[in-house]
C-alpha cells in the first residue's frame, strides 16, 4: 500500500490519490497534544474517511496514535472489522431494527436517540445473551439527532430495567460551532449538556465516556473535550472553517498556517495535447472561445469522478509546477486545460487537481469556494473507486 509518487504502481492509472503519512502523522501527534493522554482520541472515518480512502486511513490511525472509530453506518463497521480493525467503532446513525443482531455480535458501540431504540437493543442483546454499549446522543440545539430532555427521565427508568444494555456513554454535536465566529449557540449547548448529565448522575448513572468535540470545538475550546473527542476533517489537515481558523489564530499565538498539514493529493496525467486555432471554441456547449493559437491538453478525468462539472471554464490544474486553466465544459470523464504557457508539456505529464507542485497549491477549499460548497463535500465526492495510495 506504501508507494512512491512515480512507482510502478501509479504509472498504470489515469488517475488517483495520493494520501501523505508524513502529513498525516504530524496531524494526529497535533491534536494528540492538544487533548492530552487522557482523553479518548476517536477519529472519525465516515464517507470513505472524508474521501480520503477509510483501509489507508484507519492503517495509519490505529499505527499512529488513534484509539477508536466513529463511523455513519453499520456497514462502515463491518468493512473495519472485516479488514480486521479491532478497536472499538462507535455507529453514529440508526441501525436498521432488521439488522440490531449483526450489530451487537461486532461488538460497536451503538448510538441510540429515542426509547424505541432502546427497547429494540435491549431486547435483540437479550435474544443473542449479549451485551451491548450504547451512547446516548442527547439533543441540545442541534435539532437533528438526540433526545430531548423532556424524554430523558423516562429513558432512563427504562435503561435501569435493562440487564443487557449499558449506558458507555453519552454525547452531543455543536450546531454552530465552525460557521462562526461568535461561539454562544456553542456555549448553550454546552450549558444544556451538563444540565442533562446532572440528571443522568441524578439518577446514579456515570456514563464512563462524556463527549462533544468535533474538530472545530478540539482546535477551539479544551472545555469540550471531556473523556473523547471525534476528530474528523481536520485528522486531514483541513481547517473546519475559515471562521475556526480565524478564531484559532486570535486565541492561540502559534502560527495557525503550519499547525495542520493536508494529506490528500489528488492527481491524473496528460493524455493528449494538441494545438487549436485562435476563436475555436472547445467542448461541448461551445462555452468556451480561443482568442490565440492555444495548445490544450486533455485530462481523463471529469464529473463521474468527482470533478464538479461547476468547475467549467473556472478552475485550474497544476501542470509542470504551473497554473493551467481549465477551457470548456467538464465532462463526464474528460477535462480540456490550457497550456499554451506551459513550456513542454508532454504525454503522461502528472497533473495535480488538488494539492501542491512546485511553488502552487490548489487546495479542496479553493474548489468548494468556486462552485459555492464545503471543502468536506469536494474531498468526500471523490469518486470512491479511484485508487488511494500512502506515500511517505
Ligand atoms: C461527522 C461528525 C463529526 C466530525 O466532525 P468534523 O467537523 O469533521 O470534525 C463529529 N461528530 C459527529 C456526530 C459527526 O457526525
Amino acid at each position: 500500500m506504501v508507494a512512491s509518487s512515480e512507482s510502478g504502481n501509479t504509472r498504470g492509472w489515469l488517475t488517483w490519490v495520493e494520501i501523505s503519512e508524513s502529513a498525516y502523522v504530524q496531524n494526529l501527534k497535533f491534536f494528540r497534544k492538544r487533548i492530552g493522554t487522557g482523553v479518548e482520541l476517536a477519529v472519525v472515518v465516515k464517507a470513505n474517511a472524508y474521501g480520503h480512502g477509510w483501509q489507508q486511513i484507519a492503517h495509519l490511525a490505529a499505527r499512529h496514535g488513534a484509539d477508536s472509530f466513529c463511523v455513519h453506518s453499520l456497514d462502515e463497521a463491518l468493512k473495519l472489522r472485516s479488514a480486521g480493525f479491532q478497536q472499538d467503532v462507535l455507529i453514529m446513525s440508526h441501525v436498521p431494527f432488521a439488522r440490531l443482531e449483526e450489530a451487537i455480535r461486532g461488538k460497536f458501540r451503538l448510538v441510540i436517540f429515542n426509547q424505541e431504540d432502546l427497547v429494540a437493543v435491549d431486547a435483540a442483546s437479550r435474544r443473542l445473551g449479549i451485551p451491548v454499549r450504547i451512547h446516548l446522543k442527547l439533543e441540545t440545539g442541534t435539532y437533528r439527532q438526540g433526545i430531548d430532555a423532556d424524554h430523558l427521565p423516562g429513558f432512563l427508568d427504562a435503561l435501569q430495567q435493562m440487564s443487557f444494555v449499558q449506558l458507555e456513554g453519552v454525547y452531543t454535536h455543536f450546531a454552530n460551532i465552525e460557521d462562526t465566529t461568535n461561539h454562544d449557540y456553542a456555549w448553550l449547548q454546552l450549558t444544556r449538556f451538563q444540565e442533562m448529565l446532572q440528571t443522568i448522575r441524578e439518577r446514579g448513572v456515570h456514563p464512563l465516556k462524556k463527549h462533544t468535540a468535533c474538530s472545530a470545538a478540539i482546535l477551539l475550546f479544551p472545555e469540550t473535550h471531556f473523556d473523547m473527542v471525534r476528530l474528523g476533517i481536520s485528522q486531514y489537515g483541513l481547517w473546519p472553517s475559515r471562521e475556526t481558523f480565524v478564531s484559532y489564530k486570535i486565541r492561540f499565538t502559534e502560527n495557525g498556517e503550519d499547525v495542520l498539514q493536508p494529506v490528500l493529493t489528488w492527481k491524473t496525467r496528460v493524455v493528449q495535447i494538441k494545438d487549436v486555432p485562435a476563436e475555436s471554441t472547445i467542448g461541448y456547449g461551445r462555452t468556451y472561445q480561443t482568442t490565440r493559437p492555444t495548445r490544450i491538453a486533455v485530462l481523463p478525468v471529469g464529473y463521474s469522478d468527482g470533478y464538479d462539472r461547476r468547475l467549467s471554464n473556472q478552475s485550474y490544474v497544476l501542470i509542470r509546477g504551473k497554473r493551467a486553466p481549465v477551457r470548456g465544459r467538464i465532462c463526464m470523464n474528460l477535462t480540456m486545460v490550457d497550456v499554451t504557457d506551459i513550456p513542454g508539456v508532454q504525454l503522461e505529464d502528472e497533473v495535480v487537481l488538488i494539492g501542491r507542485q512546485g511553488n502552487e497549491q490548489i487546495r479542496a477549499d479553493d474548489l468548494a469556494g468556486m462552485i459555492g460548497t464545503i471543502h468536506y463535500e469536494v474531498v468526500t465526492r471523490i469518486n470512491w473507486d479511484i485508487p488511494r495510495i500512502v506515500v511517505p
